[in-house]
């Protein structure tokens, strides 16, 4: 095994309330969450000993629970506090942080009125989310779509949401591709596995509204400096045979960042200036600079 798995590890992970050593930070195996996907999650950065935008990412993960009927069993101010914790009580200040909460084992059916809402917080380094990041990822086309937004709460950061992810990541990764651009169930593009997507034309960019998918924390703040940088930024259904007419394209996400985006499924682009331009903005802004 060329990698060290996440049960093995050293350092401290907050569960329920207080610190317990990273390789006893364990659930039953019979957990409701486990079984029938009842978890919510966040993905989030560190800079330099800030984590951007903070205190959104607990209120998401409240968000997150209150869709699913699981109420959080702290505030989003008691969250800002534990994240900040586990990243000084493990010695990082450049790290990834996961926050989430789950339904635990009280009963084991669909239903789990009962059951206790756990939470917990983990952080580890990270470097790069795809390792071709600087260069340009290489994206594959997904056969899952993103459903339809009476068929699953498209807004909630939930587990149960990711199987449709693993499916598409797993079958582009399997053909070589970093990742794969999903389709929604019209058939407009709508994202990437774990990241939005932005794609650029004559100098304005271009984006899909998100209207069945997670309108992520970055994707929002990459619009609001595009702005300010007075770039025209456009959000509306966009069809995949639109794909050749765009010049640049590139992805974004809490761990994806801003990522260059070279090819979808053999139709190319060339990272250039307007891309290049966002992911040192945003760099620049997560770092506080
Ligand atoms: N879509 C999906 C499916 C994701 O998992 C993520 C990552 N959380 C995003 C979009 C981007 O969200 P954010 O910018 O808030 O990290």
């Amino acid at each position: 095994m060329d990698f060290v798995a996440y049960d093995d590890r050293d350092g401290w992970i907050w569960l329920d309330g207080s610190f317990v050593p990273w390789r006893e930070a364990k659930v039953h195996v019979l957990t409701h969450a486990l079984h029938y996907g009842s978890s919510v999650f966040e993905g989030e950065r560190a800079y330099d000993g800030t984590i951007f935008e903070c205190h959104r990412h607990s209120e998401r993960l409240i968000n997150s629970g209150n869709i699913l009927g699981m109420k959080a069993p702290f505030t989003a101010d008691e969250m800002d506090k534990v994240k900040y914790e586990a990243m000084a009580k493990n010695g990082f200040d450049n790290c990834y942080v996961r926050a989430f909460m789950w339904r635990g084992s009280e009963m084991m059916g669909v239903s789990a009125q009962k059951n206790t809402i756990h939470t917990a917080v983990a952080v580890w380094q990270w470097g790069d989310y795809y390792s071709d990041k600087m260069k340009g990822i290489k994206m594959g086309k997904a056969k899952w779509k993103r459903p339809h937004p009476e068929t699953a709460p498209y807004n909630a950061k939930a587990a149960g949401l990711y199987m449709i992810c693993t499916l598409s990541k797993h079958a582009a990764e399997d053909e070589g591709y970093a990742d794969a651009l999903m389709l929604d169930w019209r058939g407009q593009i709508a994202e990437a596995t774990s990241a939005n997507i932005f794609f650029i034309k004559d100098g304005a960019i271009h984006t899909p509204t998100p209207d069945c998918f997670l309108n992520g924390i970055t994707r929002q703040t990459v619009i609001k400096i595009a702005q300010e940088k007075g770039y025209e930024v456009i959000e509306r259904a966009i069809f995949p045979d639109e794909l050749p007419s765009f010049t640049e394209c590139f992805t974004t996400g809490s761990a994806a960042e801003v990522t260059p985006v070279r090819e979808i499924a053999g139709i190319e682009f060339k990272p250039g200036a307007i891309c290049e331009d966002l992911m040192t903005s945003y760099e620049k802004l997560v770092r506080g600079k």
